[in-house]
């Protein structure tokens, strides 16, 4: 755990102060929305001033969320705040233009579970053995006393079952079930989220994965799995970014494979990578190191400008020689 504070430090910051702004990573997912969410609407509850900034506005598909529309793409010109929270996000770059939007602050406060994180802030909490920043966020609420209502129950399930893959990774203990016992408790409908998480996708998603079949590779005899996504592609189905998410778990599953990768070409010559690992002896979080990016040792990602051919040659090596000797 590197952390400079306690979450008693960080709730008196937050009983202390009165304007906040949240913010979470480009690209978010369901913990980095359900987090900055869930901590704006507790903020809310506290009688405080709260708005929660993301660089890609609401996604779609969690705007099911309640207060998902507090969300609001970062203001052109910076503002000030009392306190500016970042969230589930391991290095500044990742926050875009949500971090040059916050104007002068009299406190950073970083949360987060990355084991990459930098550090970055005034207050630093970064627990790297929680499954979820969620369960940080849940954590800080308990300890602290403040208000868990349904809504902030609702986004921190969101947060917690996306990073826990529905419970199912390694990374999932006997706390995470506690908390989600406590969630359902506070009133979590179970079969009703999960159905809007995991079980409904708009139909460009399955033409997508057509695409994603059909370019699967293997290599190394079978132990890695790719794809890569020509923009071509993406642009004629229609996909926006938050409809590539997951399909990764796809390669993953595949027996024998103990690395996956799923390669998004983006526009401005730009290469999405995103990595999975089966095994822990096999950190794709250094694989992606490589490449300016970084997460988890079994969940890591990176953006690298090049061609998509290119990068794909120079991934499947780095994957070659982590296969080869981990
Ligand atoms: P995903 O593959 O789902 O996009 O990301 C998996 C993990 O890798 C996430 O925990 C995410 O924070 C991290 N990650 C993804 N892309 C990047 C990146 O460009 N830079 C860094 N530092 N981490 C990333
Ligand atoms: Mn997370």
């Amino acid at each position: 755990m590197t952390t400079n504070c306690t979450l008693a430090q960080i709730a008196e910051a937050l009983r202390s102060h009165r304007r906040f702004v949240v913010i979470s990573h480009i690209r978010p997912d369901g913990d980095a929305v359900g987090c900055a969410v869930a901590l704006a609407l507790c903020l809310r509850e506290l009688g405080k001033e709260a708005v929660v900034w993301n660089d890609d506005g609401p996604l779609e598909k969690l705007r099911f969320l309640p207060g998902s529309d507090l969300i609001q793409k970062p203001p052109a010109q910076p503002e000030d705040f009392d306190v500016a929270i970042a969230v589930d996000t391991s290095t500044q770059p990742r926050l875009g233009d949500s971090r040059t939007a916050v104007g002068n602050v009299k406190l950073w406060i970083n949360l987060d579970h990355h084991i990459s994180n930098t550090g970055f802030g005034d207050l630093v909490y970064i627990d790297s053995t929680a499954p979820a920043s969620g369960q940080i966020v849940f954590e800080l609420i308990q300890a602290a006393g403040f208000p868990l209502t349904p809504p902030i129950a609702e986004n921190l399930w969101a947060a917690i079952a996306t990073d826990t893959g529905s419970f199912q990774y390694s990374n999932t203990t006997a706390r995470t079930f506690e908390i989600a016992a406590e969630l359902i408790r506070v009133g979590v409908q179970v079969g009703k989220i999960s159905e809007r998480l995991f079980q409904t996708h708009p139909r460009r998603r399955l033409e997508l994965l057509r695409a994603v079949l059909n370019a699967v590779r293997f290599t190394c005899e079978g132990r890695a799995a790719s794809c890569a996504l020509p923009l071509a592609t993406v642009t004629a189905i229609g996909a926006t970014p938050e409809d590539t998410e997951g399909l990764i778990d796809t390669l993953r599953g595949t027996e024998g494979v103990v690395i996956a990768a799923f390669l998004e070409e983006l526009e401005g010559g730009k290469v999405r990578i995103s990595t999975r690992s089966k095994d822990p002896r096999y950190d794709v979080c250094k694989i992606c190191a490589q490449f300016g990016g970084g997460g988890h040792t079994q969940a890591a990602g990176a953006r690298v400008t090049g061609g998509l051919a290119e990068v794909e040659a120079r991934v499947l090596q780095a994957i070659s020689d982590a296969i080869q000797q981990p």
